[in-house]
């Protein structure tokens, strides 16, 4: 049985609470951790267990193996709302967040991010540090790129998400950037989700390319326990055995998350799919489906592009693809509160 604690927890109920931990005949044992108390003790009954939640201080008791919490419904019983630089994640629109795969230089930066604005996206995005599969490849301006996207808020006034993927760049990227991405690659980082954690910065969370619904909850987890509850989690497509498309995007995480928890869940349709032709569709289908939050990589020069040239698309079709956004929203809002009606 592990009983988490309270971060309010004062001496008094930690020792009730060790007592009644006793009192069951076994004993406990108490770690501090991300500032919380942790006891853990061996198996207990369900009844036992319910004896120890209703005590004050105790914030939790798991059975058996921990899992989530702090994502988790029982936790929060209403949506939670993200807000990134003044976008909110988790309100009645479903947020465009667009821009580059990679920060490739200030100007065509500039020219990428003016394009995305004017077709109707809410966040700029653009990798300043890229998780490459070949160490050759073109792996991100680091600094500099984060210098640049900081230029590019300046100029558009639009709030940027970019990755981190090391625990040393933690400081310097949450200077720069409104929100901090942790990649597919990373989604098992934990020394890195707990590095997030302790910032107050927004996060993007994206799905491991094989995880469970599951782990990308308790990998969440991670972030929330360290104190930091402004998460949006982002489903990337999976790796299964179909090679029509890079990855195989997989819908049913959207309800699925719905489901277990009250954060907001985005939908990234270029990585997903890794074909420019098919992301008009996923992201329409992602809308209707109930996303948050769509994230599309755009470019003015697709060819150009140095890093996933062959999903970008151009700002005339990000334009038309959140023209069809702002029409599934509508008819969304319509039937919810159509539905909502027919209830009362
Ligand atoms: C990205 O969004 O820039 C990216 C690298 O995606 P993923 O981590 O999902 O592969
Ligand atoms: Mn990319």
């Amino acid at each position: 049985m592990i009983v988490l604690c309270r971060t309010d927890l004062t001496d008094a109920q930690r020792d009730r609470i060790l007592a009644a931990v006793r009192g069951l005949g076994v004993s406990p044992q108490v770690r501090e951790q991300e500032g919380r108390t942790v006891i853990e003790s061996p198996a207990a009954t369900d009844a036992s267990r319910c004896e120890i939640e209703r005590l004050a201080g105790v914030e939790r008791v798991f059975a058996g193996e921990p899992g989530a919490h702090f994502v988790t419904w029982d936790y929060r019983p209403t949506p939670t709302k993200v807000d990134v630089g003044g976008v909110v994640f988790g309100g009645p629109d479903t947020v465009v967040v667009a821009g580059p795969c990679a920060v490739e230089g200030l100007d065509v930066l500039l020219e990428i991010a003016r394009a995305v604005k004017a077709a109707g996206a809410r966040v700029l995005r653009g990798g300043a540090y890229k998780p490459r599969t070949s160490p050759y490849a073109f792996r991100g301006l680091g600094k500099d790129g984060l210098e640049f996207l900081a230029a590019a808020r300046e100029e558009t006034g639009l709030p940027i998400v970019t990755e981190v993927m090391d625990t040393r760049d933690v400081p310097l990227v949450e200077r720069h950037a409104d929100m901090l991405q942790v990649g597919s690659r990373n989604m098992h980082n934990f020394a890195l989700l707990a590095e997030v954690g302790r910032t107050r910065k927004p996060v993007l969370l994206k799905r491991g390319m094989s995880a469970t619904i599951d782990e990308l909850l308790t990998s969440a987890e991670y972030v929330l326990a360290g104190g930091n509850e402004k998460v949006v989690l982002c489903e990337r497509g999976i790796r299964t055995f179909e090679h029509s498309s890079r990855n195989t995007l997989d819908l049913t995480a959207v309800p699925a998350l719905r489901e277990r928890t009250h954060l907001p869940v985005c939908v990234d349709p270029s990585h997903a799919s890794g074909r420019r032709g098919f992301v008009a569709p996923l992201a329409r289908a992602a809308a209707a489906c109930g996303a948050d939050a769509v994230m599309i990589e755009v470019h003015v020069r697709p060819e150009e592009a140095r890093c996933d040239a062959q999903q970008a698309v151009l700002p005339t079709e990000l334009a038309a693809i959140v023209r069809d956004i702002d029409a599934l929203d509508e008819v969304l809002r319509r039937t919810a509160s159509a539905r909502a009606e027919a209830v009362r």
